[in-house]
Order: C-alpha cells, then sequence, then structure tokens
C-alpha cells in the first residue's frame, strides 16, 4: 500500500481535481488497469464544488504509453464505515453498468446528470451484506431494488414485511426454513440453507409461503415486535420453541416430554 498526501483535495474540489488524484496515484506505483474503478475517499467535512453530491463516478482517459481509458469516483465519508460502503456500493455498481454515461440508465436518461440503477428510489434500501452495509439498485429484470448476496433464492422485502417463498428449487420442493434471531436482536433467517440476517427494526413481520411438498418451518426464536405468518402449502411441519426456550411462553418440548409425575394416594 503507498499512503502518499501530497495530492489530497481540499474542499470545494472539481471533477478535475479528482482526476487529478488519481494521475498522481498512477505516477505514484498505482497499477493502471483501464477495466478498474479508481476511488478517491475523502475524510468527513471535505465536500467537492457541488454541495448536492456525497459521491460520484466519473470517466477520463490517461495517457501511459498510449491513451487509456481511465474510470475514477469520488466517495464523500461522514465518520462511519456505513455510509462510506454504502456509497462505494453505490458507484462501484453504476460504474460498472453506466461507465460512460451512455450504457444503462433508467428513465429518464440524461447524458449530464447521469440518471442510473442506484440513483433515486434505489439509495432509500440498504441491506447488511458480511456485516458491511450496502446500497439496492434497480433491476429490470426483477421488477424491484436488488441487493445480491449470493444466495441462489430470492428473499423479498416491501415496506418492512419479508416474504419468504419456498418451490424456488422446483415446484414440490421440500423446503427446509428456520426462522430466528440474529445476535443484534434482528431478524435471522434461512431457506434450505440459505441465509439472510437483518439489523434490528429493519423487519417488522415475516411471511413464509411453503409452496408445495413436504415442508419443515423452525421457529427457534422471534425478533422482538416481529408477527410471523406462515402459510401452509403442502404436508408441512412447524416446529416453534427450540430446546433453549427460545421463544416465551411456549414450553419446552424437551423438558415436558421427560418430566415424570409421581401418582400419590
Ligand atoms: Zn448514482
Amino acid at each position: 500500500m503507498v499512503l502518499d498526501t501530497a495530492s489530497d483535495p481540499s474542499s470545494g474540489f472539481s471533477t478535475t481535481d479528482i482526476y487529478n488524484v488519481g494521475v498522481y496515484g498512477l505516477q505514484h506505483g498505482l497499477a493502471l488497469n483501464s477495466n478498474a474503478l479508481y476511488l478517491v475517499i475523502t475524510p468527513p467535512g471535505i465536500a467537492s464544488d457541488n454541495p448536492l453530491e456525497g459521491a460520484y463516478h466519473t470517466y477520463g482517459t490517461v495517457n501511459f504509453h498510449g491513451t487509456q481509458p481511465f474510470n475514477i469516483g469520488w466517495i464523500g465519508t461522514d465518520g462511519t464505515l456505513d455510509q462510506a460502503t454504502t456509497y462505494i456500493s453505490h458507484e462501484v455498481v453504476e460504474a460498472m453498468t453506466d461507465p460512460r454515461g451512455d450504457a444503462w440508465q433508467v428513465d429518464p436518461r440524461n447524458t449530464v446528470s447521469w440518471n442510473e440503477v442506484a440513483d433515486n428510489e434505489a439509495q432509500n434500501y440498504t441491506y447488511r451484506l458480511n456485516g458491511y452495509r450496502v446500497q439496492s439498485y434497480w433491476s429490470p429484470a426483477d421488477g424491484a431494488f436488488k441487493v445480491d448476496d449470493g444466495n441462489s433464492q430470492n428473499f423479498y422485502v416491501n415496506n418492512g414485511q419479508l416474504t419468504v417463498n419456498g418451490d424456488q428449487f422446483g415446484y414440490g420442493y421440500n423446503d427446509t426454513i428456520v426462522v430466528d434471531v440474529n445476535a443484534a436482536g434482528g431478524v435471522y433467517l434461512t431457506l434450505n440453507g440459505q441465509v439472510v440476517t437483518f439489523d434490528p427494526g429493519k423487519i417488522t413481520s415475516i411471511v413464509v409461503n411453503t409452496g408445495a411438498g413436504s415442508n419443515s418451518v423452525s421457529v427457534n426464536n422471534e425478533a422482538a415486535g416481529v408477527a410471523l405468518t406462515i402459510n401452509d402449502g403442502g404436508s408441512d411441519s412447524v416446529r416453534i420453541g427450540s430446546y433453549y426456550g427460545g421463544v416465551q411462553g411456549i414450553l419446552d418440548p424437551f423438558r415436558s416430554a421427560t418430566r415424570r409425575i409421581t401418582p400419590t394416594w
């Protein structure tokens, strides 16, 4: 890693200033890759010449042994990791889909102020991915704002309601669903071993649609205040309460089964 503070932009910087930081990096050991996105991350209190901006990506060319494309962006920060990773995910997705403002945009597209897949309403939705908060982007194929988490099955969140649909591996698939709580107190759920996990308060209700087949739903624990609905689709079994007394007011089934009663007469 090369740490160099000589090229740091001061508040009110322009896109040219950011470009120059990138060029400075290339001149001081940073490898040039035309498919890379170079991000200049500024400390709290440093703002661009447009007070409405928090981050952006743009492009240019550099001339090192010939002219080559150069993708660069700026990430403003407020001192929290959550905000930085949210902005970084926003700009990375957009630089991948619309690096020069002439590829994938949302309507109405704009060649000057790029209207891209992570802009507008997409900024309202975030998900904590491997511990890091990232932002959603608009997915026309899904008709939804999306965060790719590596799961092959989809989990839908709408106004705080998490909907979990079985049979995503095919009609009649025997789905296994486990409802639980993560260490932070938020909803933790698995569908056939694939995990979704949410910060506390993100989810206000859960709807499980098991679909066809012989499905199994285990409710080990319930996040505080989160209503759970299980819509039975096939020949399902539903188990409520872990052996550790996870759900208040529900008898521990292990203890119940082994309790001895000594008759007296
Ligand atoms: Zn954007």
